[in-house]
């Protein structure tokens, strides 16, 4: 069974499992993180799966499951259902920053009793869960590229929304393929743009990445390019497992990979030779995958084949 949300002993706010796997990653859960259940009087110890695995797929992705049933208490609801509708979900978010001190390792808990967490004290003093389903944030484009393999596999791309930049839009809409579109068009759009590329490392630490597939500009073809500068990827709390991921693309695939990130084209005006560039100033904008999500990902393509 696949769990979606866990505490830490010393968090009070419940983590969703791929909050749990960036933190992991920014190296401040430790080696081997504890994980408990979430569930009304609930103490059962939960694994997250694929925590340690710098790449994701649609098989191979963060979740937590628990050793036995039994280790739940009679009152979790979350093994044992709560019963009445099932919940209602709101857009997914994704956030274009991150809350100042999202990095920071929250302070360990000083009551003595140690054990209630302010959620569980307060569920204990109304009666109720600790909180109602909430619509997912997340802060990586990784994340939201999970949310879109799954929403992909489950043909719902079109009904399922994501509020994003402060619009709320269908992952249909918002994930586009720069196959052959017209870049002129696409000057102010700001999307995920995705497509297949070639990754190498710069001579100063740093990645450049080169579309395999063009734009149009009048009859020319132009093939995205873009830079992850070496001084970024050092400030950036997740660079392990970016890095992981870009050289283990490179290592194992030549390069070879398929690359998201939520961006506009950028083209200059009155260039010789024209060009065009994806820029991001915030490393959270890029996600690169190897090309094993390319099963996954037939047949999305926006333009017709
Ligand atoms: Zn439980």
């Amino acid at each position: 069974m696949s769990i979606e949300e866990a505490l830490l002993p010393d968090r009070d706010e419940p983590l969703s499992a791929e909050r749990a796997y960036e933190l992991y990653w920014a190296e401040l859960l430790g080696d081997e993180p504890r994980f408990t259940c979430v569930g009304t009087g609930c103490h059962a110890p939960l694994t997250c799966a694929c925590l340690k695995k710098a790449e994701q797929t649609l098989l191979i992705r963060p979740y937590y499951r628990s050793h036995r049933l039994e280790d739940h208490a009679a009152t979790c609801e979350v093994v044992h259902g709560r019963g009445g509708e099932p919940k209602e979900r709101g857009p997914d978010v994704f956030e274009a920053e991150r809350p100042a001190g999202h990095f920071h390792r929250a302070p360990a808990r000083t009551s003595a009793s140690g054990t209630a967490s302010p959620a569980r004290v307060r569920a204990a003093a109304t009666g109720t869960a600790p909180s109602p389903p909430r619509p997912s944030h997340y802060y990586r484009l990784s994340s939201l590229v999970q949310k879109f393999l799954e929403h992909r596999r489950d043909k719902d791309l079109d009904v399922a929304t994501v509020t994003i930049g402060g619009e709320t839009t269908t992952y249909d809409v918002l994930f586009r393929n720069v196959y052959r579109q017209k870049v002129a068009d696409h000057g102010q759009t700001r999307a995920v743009w995705w497509g297949t590329a070639s990754l190498r490392a710069t001579k100063d630490g740093g990645y450049y990445l080169r579309f395999t597939r063009p734009f149009r500009h009048g009859d020319e073809l132009l093939k995205p390019t873009m830079t992850l500068a070496a001084k970024d990827i050092d400030a950036y709390p997740v660079r392990k497992l970016l890095r992981a991921r870009l050289d283990k693309i490179i290592a194992e695939h030549d390069g070879y990979c398929v690359v998201f990130t939520w961006a506009k084209p950028w083209m200059p005006k009155d260039a010789d030779k024209p060009f065009v560039r994806f820029y991001i100033d915030n490393l959270d904008h890029i996600d690169v995958r190897g090309p094993d999500i390319l099963e996954e990902l037939k047949n999305t393509s926006r333009v017709a084949t």
